[in-house]
Formats: C-alpha cells, structure tokens, sequence
C-alpha cells in the first residue's frame, strides 16, 4: 500500500459555527479515512490519512459541496510522513487566538428544523428555539472565539441527556452543534404586559399570536434584538404603531409566513426568490403589487415594500391561518439605536407596545434585519446586519487599520491580517445612543479577532463623532475624503487593478476645499483621487435642516437663479422663504454645495411638494417612485470646463422643470424627464473625461445610487458607449460602505508609506 499519505489541511474563513467538523467527520469516515479535525483560534484544522484517492475525493468534496453556511476564503494542504490514527476523531478547541478570525454570522432556520417543529411526534413540536449545527444564532451570542457552547451566552443553559446525547452522536445532524438545546434544557419565551409583568400563558407564542391577530402590539425579542410586531392587516393597529413610535411615513417592514403569501403583495423575480429564501433571510425591497391586499400606510408614497420571510421556530409558530403577514419594525424608539437588553427595552418600549413576548437568552450583538434589493438581477446590500455581517473581504496588505466610516449609517471596518472585517449598521452616531454602541462594537471586534490596529482610518469632516474619536487617538491615523472611500469601497470590491472613473453621487460629504460635495466625479485608485468634474456649487443655507426640509434645498437652487421661490413653495410660510433669502444674502449658517442628494430634494420639493422629509432620503425615494419609465425625454444642460475641471450646471435643468410644472406636465413625466438629465448630462462628461485620459473603467458609488432606476439607466447608457461599469453589491453603495473604503484606502497608503501621524490633521490623499 505505497498510496498511502497523511496531510494537514488548514480551512480559514466562515468556518464555525456551521456544522464544518460534524461534515468533515462524516466524510472521512465515509471515506474510510482516519485522523482528526480541531478548530484553532478560527481556523479549522484537520489531519487526514489513508488512501491518496479517498483522500483527494475528501478534499474535492470539502471545497465543491462545504456545509450550507460555510465561506471557504482559504485551504492550505501540506503533505506529512504517513502515520495512522485509530479511526477519526473531533477534538476539542484550543484556544490559538493568534490565527485569523472570522466570526459567522447569524443563520435562519433550517428546512430540517422547521419540519421537527411541526411535527407532533417530535421532542421539538413547537419548540421556538430549535436550531442545528447549519442554522440559528452566531454572530449575536458570541462572546469570543473558538466558537464553543461555553462562548456564547448559550451558556447558561445546561444540556439535557436527550441533547447531549445528540451533540455526543456523530451521525446526528445535531453533533456538535453548540447552540443545541430544547424545551427541557433551553431558552424559554414568556408573555409579559407593557409594564413587563408575566402574564399567565401556558403557551406564550399561542397567546402572542392571538393578541397579533386581534390587533395588538408586540414587543418580540428576536436573534439580533427587539421588533415591534403587528398585523400586516390591521391599518388601526399600524397607525397606532406609527404614532407610538413617531414614525409618521418611514417604510415598515413586512415578514410574510412564506414566499406565495409573499407574491401576493409584491412581484418577485428569479434572484429576489433566491435571496428571500437565502439562510440569511434578509429584508428585500419589492415592487408593489397592485391593487394592494395590504393597506397603503405600511409604506405611503413608495411604490416598493421591504418584505422578509420568517428566520426562526418563533417566528414561524407566529402565523397562522388568518394571521399572514405581519409587521415586524425594528425594536427602537425615533432616533435610538435597535433595542437588545431586556430592562432597556421594557423601559424605553413600554409606552410602544401593549405586550412583550420575551426569551432567556442574552443578546450579546444588536444587530438589525438586513435590507437587500435587486437591480438587473444582482443582489445590492443596502444595509448591512442579520445574516451578512460581520462580512469579510480580502485585502492583501499586512497592516492592521480601524476604519471608522462616517455620520450616517456607521459601521466599522477592521482590517486585519489581511482581511476587512466590516461590521454591521449601527445607526446614525448623532442618535442618542447609537454611537456607545459604535464604540462597544469597536472594542468586541477587537477582541474578537484579537487585532491591535496600529492606524485610524477617518472622514475628512470634523463635525463627525467618528472623526472626533480618531482625532482624539495618539495612533497614526489617515483621514480619507469621502468620496473617494466611496470610489475606493467600489474599487476595491471588484479588486480592480488600473485608475478608474469614479462618479460618486451623495447626499452629504466633506470636501477637501471644505465645502459639502456630493456631485463628484473624481479618477483614481486606492491610493489617491483627481477631482476631473462636478456639479456647479450653490449656497444652501440652513446646515442640518437643509437636509430634513427639501424646500430649503428648493429655496436656495431658486435663489441663485434669481427666481423668487415664494409662490412656488406655497405651502411654506412666506415668511421663512424670506428669512432664508435674507440669509443667504447675508452669508448666515451657509455652504457651498456640490450635492446631487441636494438637486434631488430641491425637485422633489418643487414637483411632488415634499417640504419635509420625516425619514432619510425620502424626497428622493418619492420622486423615483413616481416615474414613468417609458419618458426618453431630458431638459437641456451645461458642462463648462474651468481650470480643467468640468463643472455641470443646473440651472438649465430647473429651468426645464419649472416650465413643465407651469405647462401642467404630471409628475410621473418631469421625474423621469429629471432622472433622464442627471445620467445624459453625467454619461456626456465621463466622454469628455476619457477622450483625455483614455479610462473606459467607470465606477459608480454614493447613496444617490440606491436609486435603481438611475443605476439601471446610467449602466445602460455607458454601456452603450463602450464603458465598463462597477457598483457596490456586497457593501453597501450609501455611507453604510463608508468604513470599507477608507480601510482599502488607508491599507494602500500605508503600504506607500503616504500617512500622517499624531493629530496634525493634513490631508494626504488629493
Ligand atoms: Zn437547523
Ligand atoms: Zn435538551
Ligand atoms: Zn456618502
């Protein structure tokens, strides 16, 4: 038997927390093949002898057909003298922390599971808790890793014979599963009144489902931390909600009891089927079906829902019959970050909700459901949590660097041997909470990944608590312009190797002459950026209310063109319209502005008479909702070229507006007439921009591309010319991917030895 052989194999990436040593037990000893498998620190680890071809045939199937859940990043495969081992064996952790950390994230219930669950036979009928080694929570319970029972706040629950029995028995699917428990041994759910007093229930989830139906209020502790639930049916009880939570028109997420009910409301193409399905179970943006089975004021204005099918036994033990869909809004009051302690949640939802449905199992992670959508088939992250974070992305330099994002939507990025580590959506810093959370999460994923970042990487805008964070360092740290860690988190997740052009389109960005840009188009790499054109600035006035008041915007764009705006903005007080006039006459709490965000509120304000916004973006949302996409038309436009800048104008284009507003064209026309201009006017200056310099690569980032139908007609257009298009898909296009790129970014200028350190504050990157 001169075949036989003995390797070491080391398995790094999503690894744990995912039945990978049960799998690999079992196809060893399939296989006939003897050895042992271990996690160490985060990687895998496993000796494997025998025969040579049972061995490849075992190594072929670890990399074609992993366990559902698992990312293989990296296999390495040494050969070692042969030596036999007496059978196959799981061998328990060590606790190596020097190796790379990845941390799974959180998984929706099996097909397997949910069949026990309703099953009468089963030791888990009805049982809201029930997991296995390929479903159920990770991320949200992790302590540190090795991902082991005794790290995970499953340790306060103390398995029964009947589940050791499982976990100790290598051909059951439970083998090993650390999060195993059932009703004897596990997590219990109770029902509580608002006050948070136990209400007697000898079946809470049946009483809760019942209290749904009648049209009451629930507050349900999850896997990443607290929703408020309510009949998707009830227009009373979710107006109810609404007010309660001072939500007056922000879109509520829907969970439907599965994917036909889903169909009903919404139409679903192939890879929105695939996504709803996925174990990460996100929340995905669908378009409306019409007539509506569900009433309007689940998302007013918009012409898509946010729809998620249930992630665990709970969840599914929630519907019933008549009971179909339900309102599942994220646990928080206005302007706070998700709710996950109990106490917190009794305390701050209590005047939210009539009932509690609670469990016994620490959330040790908030982390909110996932939103995805779909454009031209491809999945787009547009906010990262539940199922995709921490998500993790090669970046090839060997230095340690926090990335601390910006303001709105934060989250961190942590690079680490090698790998981005990103975190998920944490809020806006400036709520009330939001920002302790940031920096609890800083330190967790620190520990969790044993990492020691020697550099900080940050947003140009002192104004940001992040960037006040960094400042405050003694660490060598690199301030990133914003929209150039938009271009870089695009540039560095197709890993493209050659400058590009970058059209970055935001709401609010820092830039490097200290105006607000937003309108951008910029060549470059990860390394550095040449700002080559942008929208004409105007004086906006007003600071963050520009921002939440669409008509100052409106106001301001007016202003400069000398129209009077009073007339226009009539549902404004006439008196504000001319205090702001007077304002910006005097140069009073003004800037200057590049922002596409600002142009999009600015017609928003003048067609759909959006004066206010109540949620983020939300002028813009109802402008894009309306279009009627079979408009080919746009306004007329100027490019001039200043100190071989191109600048956009756009007082053609309000002009244009403004005439289809007084000839009485609907709104459906001037909107898609708008959106038309903003991609013939951006597509006609990228020409102008390669004739000189040759790049057809084009980089499209900024939250303004949330818009699909912007993105669709923008890549249609170049394509047509002959360029090559890239956006963001795994990291969010909005300042939620923010963190990612000033990561990348900073890891090339650190390796180009382009950084400052201390406080000195000098940009380093235009
Ligand atoms: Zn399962
Ligand atoms: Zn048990
Ligand atoms: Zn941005």
């Amino acid at each position: 038997m001169n075949d036989l052989k003995r390797y070491t194999v080391h398995i790094t990436g999503i690894v744990q927390g995912v039945g990978m040593r049960p799998h690999i037990y079992k196809a060893a000893n399939q296989l006939g093949l003897c050895g042992w498998v271990s996690n160490q620190g985060a990687t895998v680890v496993i000796k494997i002898a025998g025969g040579n071809k049972s061995i490849r045939e075992f190594l072929t199937a670890l990399l074609e057909n992993p366990p559902v859940g698992a990312k293989i990043s990296n296999i390495k495969i040494e050969s070692e003298c042969y030596k036999a081992y007496n059978g196959f064996s799981i061998i328990n952790s060590s606790t190596d922390n020097q190796l790379q950390g990845f941390i799974p994230p959180d998984m929706g219930i099996c097909d397997e599971c949910i069949k026990e669950i309703r099953d009468k036979m089963n030791r888990r009928y009805m049982y809201p808790f029930t997991n296995c080694t390929s479903c159920g929570p990770r991320y949200s319970i992790i302590k540190t890793l090795p991902y082991d029972r005794d790290n995970t706040s499953m340790i306060a629950f103390e398995m029964c014979p009947a589940c050791m029995s499982e976990y100790e028995s290598p051909d059951n699917r439970r083998f090993h599963a650390q999060t195993n428990c059932c009703a004897d041994c596990g997590p219990k759910l109770s029902l509580l009144d608002s006050n948070g007093k136990p209400i007697d229930s000898i079946h809470p989830v049946t009483s809760a489902r019942q209290l749904l139906y009648e049209g009451r209020l629930i507050g349900i502790k999850g896997i990443g931390g607290y929703h408020l639930a309510c009949n998707a049916f009830d227009e009373k009880a979710i107006d109810l909600l609404r007010k309660r939570k001072r939500r007056p028109d922000r879109p509520l997420a829907i969970m439907a009891v599965n994917l036909e009910s889903a169909r009903l409301i919404c139409k679903i193409t192939g890879k929105e089927e695939e996504i709803l399905t996925s174990r990460q179970r996100p929340i995905v943006l669908l378009e409306k079906k019409n007539p509506q089975l569900l009433p309007n004021n689940i998302a007013p204005g918009i012409n898509r829902l946010g729809v998620m099918l249930p992630y665990t036994s709970l969840h599914h033990l929630l519907f019933h019959e008549e009971l179909q869909y339900l309102i599942m809004s994220s646990g928080n009051i206005s302007g706070m970050s998700i709710c996950y302690k109990d106490e917190e949640a009794f305390e701050k939802l209590k005047d939210i909700v009539d009932f509690f449905l609670v469990h016994n199992r620490e959330i040790l992670t908030p982390i909110d459901d996932s939103v995805v959508r779909v454009v031209d088939e491809k999945e787009m992250v547009s906010r990262s949590g539940r199922g995709y974070s921490p998500s993790t992305l090669q970046i090839d330099v060997s230095c340690e660097i926090m990335a601390m994002g910006a303001e709105q939507k934060s989250a961190l990025c942590l690079l680490h041997k090698g790998y981005a580590h990103s975190t998920q959506y944490m809020g806006n810093l400036d709520e009330m909470n939001a920002y302790e959370e940031y920096l609890k999460n800083m330190k967790r994923m620190k520990v969790l990944l044993g990492a020691e970042p020697q550099i900080i990487a940050h947003d140009l805008h002192t104004g940001y608590l992040s960037t006040q964070w960094a400042i405050k360092q003694s660490d060598g740290r690199i301030p990133i312009q914003h929209h150039h860690a938009h271009m870089v988190a695009c540039i560095a997740e197709h890993d493209l190797k050659k400058d590009a052009i970058g059209i970055i389109y935001d709401g609010t960005g820092m830039g490097t002459d200290g105006a607000v840009w937003g309108g951008e188009i910029l060549i470059g790499s990860k390394g550095r950026f040449l700002r080559v054109g942008h929208w004409k600035y105007v004086t906006l006035q007003g600071g963050d209310s520009a921002i939440k008041e669409p008509w100052r915007s409106a106001a301001s764009y007016l202003y400069a063109m000398g129209i009077n705006s009073e007339e226009l903005l009539n549902s404004v007080s006439s008196l504000k319209v001319k205090a702001l006039q007077n304002a910006i006459r005097h140069n009073v709490n003004c800037f200057k502005s590049s922002s596409i965000g600002r142009l999009f509120d600015c017609v928003s304000a003048l067609v759909m008479k959006r004066m206010h916004i109540t949620y983020d973006a939300q002028a813009a949302i109802e402008l894009e909702s309306v279009i009627e996409p079979d408009v080919t038309d746009f306004y007329p436009y100027s490019i001039k070229e200043e100190e071989e800048k191109l600048e956009v104008g756009y007082k053609e284009i309000l002009s244009g507006v403004l005439r289809d507003l007084k000839d009485g064209m609907t709104a459906s026309y001037i909107s898609a007439k708008f959106h038309n201009t903003v991609c013939e006017a951006t597509i006609d200056c990228v020409c102008k921009i390669r004739s000189k310099c040759g790049i057809d690569d084009i980089v499209l980032g900024g939250g303004v591309f949330e818009n699909a139908y912007l993105l669709k007609k923008m890549k249609r257009g170049l394509k047509e010319r002959g360029f090559y298009t890239y956006h963001n898909m795994n990291i969010p296009t909005n300042d939620g991917g923010i963190a990612f790129g000033q990561a990348a970014a900073a890891a090339q200028m650190a390796k180009e030895g382009n950084y400052v350190s201390g406080s000195s504050g000098k940009d380093c990157n235009h």
